[in-house]
């Protein structure tokens, strides 16, 4: 068992932190925000993760896990300090490193035992090298501080799941100590560990996610020249799913990536390869696709209706992707905006994201426009002249063509996620448009 504080109660850090203190691990969370201090003392989720609730409140009753907001107490003997503070993007597009900065400052000052700070947030190539100096340059006692990298590949609506059963922990770091310590912090987790540098550490990270972005980037571009050739997308998906080679994962084709990871993440590698003097090409290019994914189908409804002004519009889904309440570059927050600029009546629905688009979108009159959130979604269709699918949400994917037919005023569905069948829609008489596919008129 070792003594784990963990730096910032998001997504990344309180799972982390509660999956370390369900393998047997001493924790404590730290945040600088009370609020959610208090609230996840009392077993409350400041995030919608499934399981993660559980956990917390089965480990707060065992005493492996606690939270504060006393950095001091917390750091002063950890064994080890993992950091999960954000690492937002700056206009420029570059990561902003002013809470990993203040995080390490902190430790300086508090730690009085030799100790391993993990850093888990996504920072670009070198930014450890630059912690560890900054650490040492500001610490008050004669202590040994050694810095790795350990990034996080968890997926949001499954981030649990991901920790305790991830593909594999990636490990960077510059010493020996370091390494066999951090390798005996994730042994109860029995998981395959790749142990780099700390530099190739942090690329490891940005790699991956440029990757998948790249992925989902090819896929909608291949989709956008389908709907121009009369192929259908998803039939081209799962013929090259059988190749090994590419696999059958994020193969498909909608309305764009969000989240607070690949649209981030693919702009700061465009820009650590800018700072070198290196054009990255590929990543640029997943980049310019999805800006112009997102609108696509407000664009092509647009060309359909003469106006949006005084029509009902449905929106089914706000979240950048089901199973999370996150909506951090969701394409809803491209698209709702545009919709009520041009006078729509918006009646969205979504079962956990719709209490924090709230706070950007109050209910009633925005703009020229007005918002307003049901809970049921057949609310949402009833008498409705358009409807947008923006995630794929299971409750979504319930809703049957007949009902389209059935509720809607005219029976119109912009479908950003591709989850309706095509045969189905034209039987039930739906106008229909989706992404790569042949249109439903
Ligand atoms: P988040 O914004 O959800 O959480 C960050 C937390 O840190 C907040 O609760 C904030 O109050 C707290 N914080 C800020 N300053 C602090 C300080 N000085 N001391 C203690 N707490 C402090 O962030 P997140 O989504 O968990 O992401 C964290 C990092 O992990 C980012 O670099 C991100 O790129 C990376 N990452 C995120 C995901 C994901 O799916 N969200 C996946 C992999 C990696």
């Amino acid at each position: 068992m070792d003594k784990i504080a963990v730096a910032g109660t998001g997504y990344v850090g309180l799972v982390a932190g509660a999956c370390f203190a369900e393998v047997g691990h001493q924790v404590t969370c730290v945040d600088i925000d009370e609020n959610k201090v208090n609230t996840m003392k009392q077993g409350i989720s400041p995030i919608y993760e499934d399981g993660l609730e559980e956990l917390m409140q089965k480990n707060y009753a065992a005493g492996r896990i606690d939270y504060t907001t006393d950095y001091k107490s917390a750091y002063k003997d950890a064994d080890a300090i993992f950091i999960g503070v954000g690492t937002p993007e700056q206009p420029d597009g570059s990561a902003n490193l002013s809470y990993i900065a203040t995080v390490a400052r902190q430790i300086a000052e508090s730690i009085e035992k030799d100790c391993l700070v993990v850093v888990k947030s996504t920072v670009p190539v070198g930014t450890n090298d630059k912690v560890e100096q900054f650490i040492n340059d500001f610490l008050t006692n004669d202590v040994k501080v050694e810095v790795a990298s350990n990034p996080e590949f968890l997926a949001q609506g499954s981030a649990v799941h991901d920790n305790l059963h991830a593909d594999r922990v990636i490990i960077g770091t510059e010493s020996k100590w370091a390494e066999e310590l951090l390798k005996g912090i994730y042994a109860p987790f029995n998981l395959p560990i790749v142990s780099v540098n700390r530099r190739s550490a942090e690329m490891i990270k940005y790699a991956s996610n440029d990757f998948l972005a790249l992925k989902i980037s090819y896929m909608n571009d291949i989709a956008n020249l389908c709907e121009l050739i009369g192929a259908d997308v998803q039939d081209v998906a799962r013929g090259m799913s059988f190749d090994e080679r590419i696999g059958n994962k994020f193969l498909n084709a909608g309305i764009g990536y969000g989240g607070s990871c690949f649209p981030k993440d693919t702009k700061a590698l465009e820009n650590i390869a800018t700072q070198n003097g290196y054009e990255l090409k590929t990543v640029k290019a997943a980049i310019d696709i999805n800006e112009d994914q997102k609108t696509k189908l407000y664009k092509k409804a647009s060309k359909r209706l003469i106006t949006f002004s005084g029509l009902k519009v449905a929106v089914l889904g706000l979240t950048f992707k089901p199973g999370t309440d996150d909506l951090r570059e969701a394409p809803s927050l491209e698209n709702v905006p545009l919709l009520l600029e041009q006078g729509a009546d918006i009646y969205a629905y979504d079962p956990v994201g719709a209490e924090n688009f709230a706070k950007v979108y109050p209910e009633g009159k925005n703009g020229r426009g007005s918002i307003t959130y049901v809970s049921n979604i057949e609310h949402a269709i009833e008498d409705a002249n358009v409807c947008f699918i923006f995630t794929e949400w299971g409750e979504v994917k319930a809703v049957t063509p007949k009902r389209y037919k059935e509720l809607m005023r005219t029976p119109l569905v912009y479908d950003g996620r591709n989850i309706h069948d095509i045969k189905d829609m034209e039987k039930a008489e739906v106008e229909y448009y989706s992404v790569g596919r042949k249109p439903v008129t």
